[in-house]
């Protein structure tokens, strides 16, 4: 740990914010700050100036895992690994996540834009809000900044050397034991609502689920497709009508970019699970869900239209211009996306770190309802990737299990 390094108070973070970015705030300015973080790892501090509502917020790691406490130490390098992950999608997709104001490895805190007037859209999915230019903005992000740092683009130098800039160890074992180990057996950490006891051994004997789940493990530790956001669930995702944040990248690395296609699925995916038991009413349960599967379709169909032009405007290279390459490429993206997504959603029922959407749903005999059709969606998802042609094969199989 650097010396320097020390968890910052609600008023050292005033302090900070005064002397890094003195032109920020008026020098008279009276700022409060409040420490806001609802996250598992980091303390994140909102500072304001009462005065003329300006303000900005601090994120600063931690050295531990706040969910799990100081027995279970985190690298720092995390913080480093978020600021500079943000300058890259920053610059490749304006707008689309917060502007970073100022960078501070040794402290492990990145200073950026509050974007306060957001609501996280978990949150929003809850509640059942419409967001009718989400799917536009996740196709952006997502084409422009898989597309832009992956070998269709950049130079194999210029690739290598952003790979030995976001190695991220640390952040990726976390994954690979929660994401896909802990799940798929009777581990420690799993935890899981007792009345779907049934369900998840079903999952832990099943040897055709474990074989493709570890297909999907090696492919998230060995391939290096691009620069992937790493944790893109709607936890990750601020929202207003018209507006979309991506937050949250520390677990950013050179990984599969079916993973981060598959985690926000995953998460639209787990919303229209969570209805099952979250909205009584059939007709508005059926009305949102729809939504929801139509968001999905538009979030892959808006960033296929957008990763095409971006081929066909600056792949130069003689093999990816090979005949059929890059429908192969994509169909490989898509099935991929596919079995991601399946893992994301059966970690959330039976590992450590639950969903609110399903975790908030009482009495546990309907949770149990929800929980199962998660399940069922997400193994078949996993098991049937191969078989996925388009995306509506996707959210017809979401339609067929849920
Ligand atoms: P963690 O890595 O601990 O999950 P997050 O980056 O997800 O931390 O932030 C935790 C919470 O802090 C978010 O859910 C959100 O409520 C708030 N937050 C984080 N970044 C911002 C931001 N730029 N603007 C407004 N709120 C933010
Ligand atoms: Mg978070
Ligand atoms: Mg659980
Ligand atoms: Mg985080």
């Amino acid at each position: 740990m650097p010396s320097a390094y020390h968890p910052l108070t609600e008023e050292e973070a005033v302090q900070y914010v005064r002397s890094k970015l003195p032109g920020f705030f008026p020098s008279d300015a009276q700022l409060f700050s409040r420490e806001i973080g609802d996250g598992n790892l980091n303390l994140v501090f909102r500072v304001v100036d009462a005065s003329t509502g300006r303000s900005l917020i601090l994120k600063q790691a931690l050295p531990y895992a706040r969910v799990v406490g100081e027995s279970w130490p985190l690298t720092l390098d995390r913080a480093r690994i978020e600021s500079e992950a943000l300058k890259v999608q920053g610059k490749l997709a304006p707008g689309l996540v917060p502007r970073v104001y100022h960078s501070d490895e040794d402290l492990a805190l990145t200073v950026m834009e509050d974007c306060s007037d957001h609501i996280i859209l978990r949150k929003g999915l809850i509640a059942r809000k419409r967001y009718p230019r989400l799917a536009e903005h996740m196709a952006e992000f997502l084409a422009r900044t898989l597309f832009f740092t992956s070998d269709l683009y950049l130079s194999p130098e210029e690739k290598k050397a952003r790979v030995r800039r976001f190695i991220n160890p640390e952040m990726c074992k976390i994954t690979e034991d929660l994401v896909f180990s802990h799940p798929y057996y009777d581990a420690d950490t799993n935890s899981f609502n007792p009345l779907i006891r049934e369900d998840v051994e079903a999952v832990w004997k099943d040897g055709d689920l474990r074989r493709e789940v570890a297909k999907l493990k090696e492919s998230f530790m060995t391939c290096g497709q691009a620069l992937i956001h790493g944790d893109l669930h709607t936890g990750s995702v601020m929202v207003t009508e018209q507006d979309t944040k991506v937050i949250d990248p520390e677990f950013a690395y050179y990984g599969p970019m079916g993973f981060d296609v598959g985690a926000f699925l995953a998460n639209l995916f787990l919303s229209y699970a969570s209805h099952e038991g979250q909205t009584a009413d059939s007709e508005e349960r059926a009305a949102y869900r729809q939504w929801l599967l139509r968001t999905a379709e538009d979030v892959w169909n808006g960033f296929l239209e957008r990763f095409c032009r971006l081929w066909d405007e600056h792949v130069k290279d003689e093999m990816w211009s090979a005949p059929g390459y890059r429908d192969a490429y994509i169909l490989r993206l898509l099935q991929d996306s596919a079995g991601f997504a399946g893992c994301k959603m059966m970690r959330r029922v039976i590992g450590l770190a639950p969903v609110a959407d399903l975790e908030t749903i009482e009495p546990p005999e309907v949770r149990a309802v929800a929980e199962r059709q998660a399940l069922r969606i997400g193994a078949q998802l996993v098991l049937r990737r191969g078989e996925m042609r388009c995306i509506g094969d996707i959210t017809e199989l979401v339609r067929r299990e849920g």
